[in-house]
């Protein structure tokens, strides 16, 4: 096959496909991969576009497969001089600096990791479990460890009892939209854990302080007018 039949399937930027190679039992693609040297190569520090070279490194890395066939690129890249950062591997838009795997198969891991056991996952793709793992949580951390609640406009804590009044899960939503902000788990009693409680409409004052979770329920029926019944 030639170079041109096979480029569109790997479009990345700043590199060029040197060679392309397909083991003789079609199970093993390898596609090596050299520095695009008609651009400056940039720094995954800063991103800025950098000239001092420090050296030249190869390394194997893991992408989608292509039919059974399991693709491997070899990529020849090179560690940079950032007069910002010091010395820097190169910056790629298809995999991160010295990972292992391409962002395309880190998504396709992830997005499999949704309906099938991780090893179900790793024996599909020849993937370690470990692998598989690692980038299901690293995908994971990527999409929710800064989690923007800017947009959060009301709060819901409920407190729920399982396995019978011996365990006790606080949990914090965003009322809007049912997503869990936060939890908190009690083993053997309720939990003492400080909930936030907003209020809005007459009588809201009434609810500003620090206060007894069972005062919520007297203040409720006061500002609505009710006597509960002793
Ligand atoms: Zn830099």
């Amino acid at each position: 096959m030639s170079e041109h039949n096979i480029r569109p399937f790997f479009q990345f930027k700043r590199v060029k496909i040197h060679s392309f190679g397909i083991s003789r039992d079609a199970k093993l693609t390898q596609v090596k991969l050299e520095p695009d040297r008609r651009f400056l190569p940039i720094c995954s520090g800063c991103k800025k576009r950098v000239h001092g070279i420090h050296s030249y490194e190869y390394r194997a890395v893991r992408d989608l497969s292509m039919i059974e066939s399991i693709v491997t690129l070899i990529l020849h890249y090179r560690k940079v001089r950032c007069p910002d950062c010091g010395i820097r591997v190169e910056y790629h838009d298809f995999v991160a600096p010295y990972a292992r795997y391409t962002h395309r198969l880190a998504q396709y891991v992830f997005e499999l990791c949704k309906y099938m056991t991780v090893t179900d996952v790793a024996s599909l793709l020849h993937l370690s479990w470990h692998q598989v793992k690692e980038i299901d949580k690293s995908e994971l951390r990527k999409r929710y460890s800064n989690p923007d609640y800017s947009n959060v406009r009301i709060l819901s804590v409920d407190e729920i009892s399982i396995r019978k009044h011996h365990h006790y899960l606080t949990i914090i939503c965003n009322f809007e939209t049912g997503e869990v902000i936060a939890q908190y788990n009690e083993r053997g009693g309720h939990t003492g854990v400080m909930v936030p409680v907003f209020t809005f409409g007459p009588g809201a004052e009434k609810f500003q302080g620090i206060q007894e979770n069972t005062d919520l329920f007297f203040k409720m029926m006061a500002v609505l007018g009710i006597t509960p019944d002793d």
